[in-house]
């Protein structure tokens, strides 16, 4: 073949044909180099019938410049690739950007330089080289790494190695990878466990596609009992993927499954080098990592020979990616089963109401795990209403869970506050004239952090100092903080229990893995008493000596009632009432709320889990909502307001009247003003016989609008912001 369709990596762009040179091999899914313009820019040579294109001169046709040292993209993985740019509304490029996201498709084998402080100190130093010197102690990475670690510019970073301040190491492109062992550490399964394992092994021997909702308890086992399928696909020499919901959970993760296989898989995810995302990427394209523990990115890897993949916490809607390509990586991964033809588990102790109805349609098979391995005990749950339990003024937490952190305090057992809101205090008001301080830049308040003294909008990630008098009408010491947050709880507690060591776990504090491993071995030394944290504690920790947890608001996702607060709030109060009474000691749960008798919080008090997803699941098919029916939705924003509304009037006016197929809208968007844009919305919807993708396509394609504004669409929606 001497022509061929290349998809290059510029999402503005669509494939392009060339001509292959004289003595250059390539094939689909070759990784090459092509020219555009004076440009060198990377692709991959793809099926000519993928991609219709205009066909043009061969003689006109421009040569490839080179085709990369590193296995070609097989054919599922493009395959995938198709179906995620058709079903999300994406560019194929965008969608193969993530394929090719390290560079080291198109890193030449040369070494990469890493620095790190050998303690030498220059002899002039500035204010910036101080930061540096500071910031860098235990830190090894390229120059570009340390100087985002340190905050400075790279110019400083490279005065300083002039200077002979760091040692330079050399480090290979190829990752020295020792590979788990499938019979390292393993363990006695409980009759239910292994029965369930059975069916897993039996489907990874199988190698073919096979969707399956593992759904048990939290602390039932569901962990080990999917490890015995990746031992089972290790035996086969293939190659497994694991994604989590949340990068402060790899590092527990690791160490756990170090212990089971005796060495640790590859990470992969946004917080790593550069270097390590180089190697891990060559070393699972090339077959020489056989496990691989990930963020959701890690789903669109080029494994060579994927034999397995699990979704663990599958319910998280984390998996949604909100920016770039919006895909759902659990049914990402469940397309991705489908291309490589090999089975997918998702597991969880709260399952989507999505993934459960899969299961009623016989798409999915059901495996359940219904009690906590080794007799451990659900804990009780137990509502306290704040209207009659009341806490002392200007205090959040009520008289009888207060007594309860007193009793678990004076015993040695831990306990933990779950509040879904990082920073101090949601909302800051001046007491004289009434102003609320707002983000510049959106539609939201700016919330207090008091931690680091500062207001920042959780939105855009504006930031502010705390202003001393109201911006509006000057009045000092009259700006008051209403509400709480994590860190004001802490505050309380503090306030309580001087003597009490406490821990606050949000993004703001847990923003590496590492600093997860930090907490995760604090908690097990013993060395803290009472965590308060956001939704990153309700997910998949095991602490046996935490037996009490308190929800201080379990009203909050009950507000905005979008399609699924019900099912959030069961879940994540599910979820974090589950992290108490893991272990021999039986563990409390109180849930301050002032709705004790809405239905959630009856279905959590009464272990009703069953009835609430009966009844969840048919209002969902009485309102002909998701899953019973599918809804896209198209955000317009610009930052000329008229444009904006113009072209969502537009859109909403040449919308196609078919059976089966509506749309809603346009209406200003909730958060009407993000990042300086101004945002208006429809939402589609349409039975599962319509073609969603097919009619919105034709119909959007025909449309014109300013440059300046932005149309995007989310298919499956789960934010409505
Ligand atoms: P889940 O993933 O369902 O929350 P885990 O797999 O984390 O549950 O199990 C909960 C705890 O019980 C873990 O500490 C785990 O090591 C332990 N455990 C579960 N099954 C067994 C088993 N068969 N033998 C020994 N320990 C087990
Ligand atoms: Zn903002």
């Amino acid at each position: 073949m001497n022509r061929v369709r290349v998809l290059l990596l510029n999402a503005a762009l669509g494939p392009l044909d060339y001509r292959v040179p004289d003595g250059m091999r390539v094939e689909p899914g070759s990784i090459v180099m092509a020219p555009l313009g004076p440009r060198k820019l990377p692709g991959v040579v793809w099926e000519t019938e993928s991609f219709p294109v205009e066909e043009i001169d061969p003689k006109k046709l421009r040569p490839l410049l080179e085709v990369r040292d590193v296995p070609p993209l097989r054919p599922p993985l493009r395959r995938l690739i198709e179906w995620t740019a058709a079903y999300y509304f994406a560019s194929p490029a965008s969608v193969l950007r993530m394929v090719l996201s390290s560079g080291a498709a198109f890193a030449d084998n040369r070494a990469i330089s890493e620095y790190r402080l050998n303690g030498t100190v220059p002899e002039r130093i500035t204010p910036q080289r101080q930061l540096a010197l500071e910031k860098l102690v235990d830190t090894q990475g390229t120059v570009s790494e340390l100087a985002f670690k340190a905050g400075v510019s790279v110019a400083v970073i490279r005065g300083l190695e002039k200077l002979g301040v760091f040692d330079r190491e050399d480090v290979s492109p190829f990752a020295a990878t020792a590979n788990p062992s499938p019979d390292f550490g393993t363990v006695d399964l409980s009759d239910d466990q292994q029965n369930v394992s059975n069916i897993l092994m039996e489907a990874v021997r199988a190698s073919q596609f096979k969707p399956f909702l593992l759904d048990g308890v939290t602390g039932s086992g569901k962990t080990e009992v999917y490890f015995e399928a990746i031992a089972e696909a290790l035996r086969q020499d293939k190659q497994v993927l694991v994604l989590l919901p949340e990068i402060a959970l790899t590092e527990p993760f690791l160490n756990r499954f170090g212990m089971r296989f005796g060495a640790e898989p590859l990470a992969w995810h946004s917080g790593m080098k550069q270097s390590d995302r180089k190697k891990n990427w060559r070393a699972l394209a090339e077959g020489n990592a056989k496990v691989i523990v990930g963020a959701r990115s890690a789903l669109f890897l080029p494994y060579a020979n994927l034999g397995l993949i699990v979704v663990d916490e599958a319910h998280e809607t984390s998996f949604k990616q909100e920016d770039g390509v919006r895909y759902h990586a659990r049914d990402v991964a469940v397309m991705r089963g489908l291309y490589e033809q090999i089975p997918v588990i998702l597991a969880s102790a709260t399952p989507a109401i999505e993934s459960r109805h899969q299961v009623e349609q016989g798409n999915y098979e059901l495996l359940e795990l219904p009690a906590r391995f080794g007799g451990a005990t659900m804990p009780d749950i137990e509502a306290l209403d704040l209207t009659e339990d009341v806490p002392p003024r200007g205090n959040w937490l009520a008289p009888t869970l207060v007594a309860a952190l007193e009793e678990n305090l004076e015993r040695g057992e831990q306990s933990l506050l779950f509040l879904n809101r990082r920073g101090f205090a949601p909302l800051t008001l001046c007491r004289t004239c009434g102003h609320r301080i707002d983000c510049p830049n959106c539609t939201a308040w700016m919330v207090e952090h008091r931690l680091t003294r500062r207001l920042a909008c959780h939105h855009c990630g504006h930031v502010m100092p705390i202003p001393e008098k109201c911006p509006e009408c000057g009045d000092e010491d009259s700006l008051v903080a209403c509400g709480p947050g994590v860190e004001r709880i802490c505050d309380e507690v503090k306030m309580l229990f001087p003597q009490a060591r406490t821990a606050i776990v949000t993004s703001d504090t847990i923003w590496s893995p590492q600093r997860a491993a930090d907490f995760v071995n604090q908690m097990e030394a013993g060395a803290i008493d009472i965590v308060v944290g956001t939704q990153l504690v309700t997910k998949g920790y095991h602490f046996p000596n935490l037996t009490l947890v308190g929800v201080v608001d379990a009203d909050i996702g009950l507000e905005g009632g979008d399609l699924r607060a019900a099912e959030r709030s069961f879940q994540q109060i599910a979820q974090v009432a589950g992290r108490a009474g893991r272990a021999e000691k039986p563990g409390r749960v109180y849930v301050q709320t002032r709705m004790p008798n809405a239905p959630v919080i009856q279905a959590l008090i009464k272990n009703d889990r069953e009835g609430f997803y009966a009844a969840e699941i048919e209002a969902r098919r009485q309102a002909l909502a998701p899953p019973f029916a599918r809804w896209a939705a198209i955000i317009v924003s610009s930052e000329d307001n008229k444009e904006a509304m113009e072209t969502a009037r537009l859109i909403g006016q040449t919308a196609p009247k078919l059976d089966g197929f509506s749309v809603y809208g346009p209406a200003p968007a909730p958060l009407s003003m993000l990042r300086g844009r101004h945002r208006h919305r429809l939402l589609v919807h349409a039975l599962r016989s319509v073609d969603l993708q097919n009619i919105m396509r034709d119909w959007l394609e025909k449309l014109e609008w300013p440059r300046a504004v932005r149309v995007g669409v989310d298919v499956d929606p789960y934010s409505f912001v």
